[in-house]
């Protein structure tokens, strides 16, 4: 995200806008008064978190709301393990906010650079069979709904709103803040390996649901899959980090530097491309090491790219992929960046992408100065196969017919919509899309 002239960009470069106006509010009786002031001029606004959706969720042509004054805790109840947290809160602020109180976040996603309202609002998730994504931590939360009227909803006030506004999308209200369900801060044990891709395709539902947070990288043209599976520890197992030399060496030179110049090079010459996905598959991927959860979760991703995930019903991940793998010797394109795949537990969130059902994730990547349309309209035809639910914050091209043919409590999202947006107030062409007028 940017915002040099007044343009912002998200991180992916594929949405760009220049606001009407953009407003800091640094209270939530700010962020009321900020709807109250476009309501009053029938100006369309909208919150907009670190600019890590890849679709145009976060868009917005009218007023801007940055949250960037907006962080911090503000309240924490020990006793049972939750804070509450001001919308604009990014997670790599957390470790540090929750250290003091001995908590951590249950699961994670793969980076830490959104905002807490922002990844829960479009159902981020990391992975582990019995873990849900970041919006089923969310107990409670408050919001500026369309008319301006600050709501809370929890398990006590308005508690039926719940199911619908953990994760909400952006277009219930503005979000100024979030309680989450913490649990005591634990350490992750990592063990990553580079297995054969068959037999982690065959193995891949029993370790989901086997293993705390088991996921793998398939670098296409190869027959390795580099599997990681972090099992969970109390913190008196003590650590074992990685050295930060050699964690240099992984993270940053090889996943991120000779990548960048990999995929580069891979728009002019893609014939680079196979021997360096070799390569990276054997240089990669074959560690242990133990160190407090944030860290083990989280990687830095600094070379650009364009994503799309689907959800599926975790059993037919092994054969989605494969049918993804014979696309591309098929099409004979050439794809730098590995596939990821992932699961999570079945949960209550109505536009869940893990509503109702054990979930496995497929998520294909291509580098951003590549054009990534005929390889994700292609991967997304099997997705739909294998009724896929698409990730609301990375590219996909359905709508909301399409998508009421997966949501089982789709309309009942609507009707919270209709409730608590009667005027439209949140919604910008994406959400016209996904959700309809
Ligand atoms: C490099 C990279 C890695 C990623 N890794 C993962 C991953 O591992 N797992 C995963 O599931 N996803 C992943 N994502 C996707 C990302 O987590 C989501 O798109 C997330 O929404 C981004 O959060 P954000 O703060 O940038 O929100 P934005 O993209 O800025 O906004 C997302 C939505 O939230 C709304 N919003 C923001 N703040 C508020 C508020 N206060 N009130 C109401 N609505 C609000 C916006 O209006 C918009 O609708 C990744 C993205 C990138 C670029």
């Amino acid at each position: 995200m940017t915002a040099a002239g007044g343009l912002w960009r998200n991180w992916g470069r594929t949405e760009a806008v220049r606001p009407q106006r953009v407003e800091r509010p640094a209270t939530p009786e700010a962020v009321q008064r900020a709807v109250q002031a476009a309501a009053a001029k029938g100006m369309r606004i909208k919150a907009v978190g670190a600019g890590h959706s890849f679709t145009g969720i976060a868009v917005a042509p009218g007023v801007q709301l940055d949250l960037e004054d907006l962080t911090g805790i503000v309240d924490v109840d020990l006793e049972r393990g939750r804070v509450t947290l001001a919308a604009g809160t990014h997670l790599h602020q957390l470790p540090q906010l929750l250290r003091p109180h001995g908590l951590a976040l249950t699961n994670m996603g793969d980076i830490d650079r959104q905002t807490i309202a922002g990844a829960t609002s479009t159902g981020t998730h990391g992975t582990g069979g019995s873990f849900g994504g970041l919006a089923t931590q969310v107990v409670g939360l408050t919001l500026v709904t369309g008319t301006g009227e600050l709501l809370r909803i929890d398990e006590t006030e308005n508690a039926e709103l719940l199911p619908a506004a953990r994760l909400g999308l952006g277009a219930l209200g503005v979000i100024v803040d979030v309680t989450i369900q913490c649990v005591p801060a634990y350490l992750l044990q990592a063990v990553e390996r580079p297995e054969p891709l068959h037999a982690t395709l065959e193995s891949y539902v029993e370790r989901s649901a086997g293993e705390d947070h088991f996921e793998f990288y398939w670098f296409p043209h190869t027959e390795t899959a580099l599997t990681k599976t972090n099992t969970r520890l109390p913190l008196t197992a003590g650590r074992a980090p990685l050295p930060s030399v050699g964690r240099w060496i992984d993270d940053e030179l090889l996943a991120n530097g000779v990548y960048r110049g990999v995929c580069a090079l891979g728009t002019v010459a893609p014939g680079v491309i196979p021997p360096f996905s070799r390569l990276a598959q054997r240089l990669t991927g074959n560690r242990d090491f133990t160190d407090h959860s944030p860290r083990v979760f989280v990687t830095n991703r600094t070379v650009r790219f364009r994503e799309m995930e689907y959800a599926l019903p975790r059993e037919a991940v092994p054969e989605a992929l494969a049918e993804v793998r014979a696309l591309i010797e098929r099409r004979g394109w050439r794809i730098s960046f590995p596939i990821e795949v992932r699961s999570a537990a079945p949960d209550e969130n109505w536009l869940s992408t893990a509503y109702g059902r054990e979930t496995g994730y497929i998520a294909v990547h291509r580098y951003y100065r590549e054009d990534h349309r005929e390889y994700f309209s292609a991967v997304e035809e099997i997705m739909v196969a294998h009724e896929g639910r698409p990730h609301w914050g990375k590219l996909h091209r359905q709508d909301a017919d399409s998508l009421r043919t997966v949501y089982p409590r789709f309309d009942d999202f609507l009707a919270v919509r209709d409730r608590l947006d009667p005027e439209r107030r949140f919604e910008n062409a994406y959400l016209r899309r996904v959700l309809g007028p």
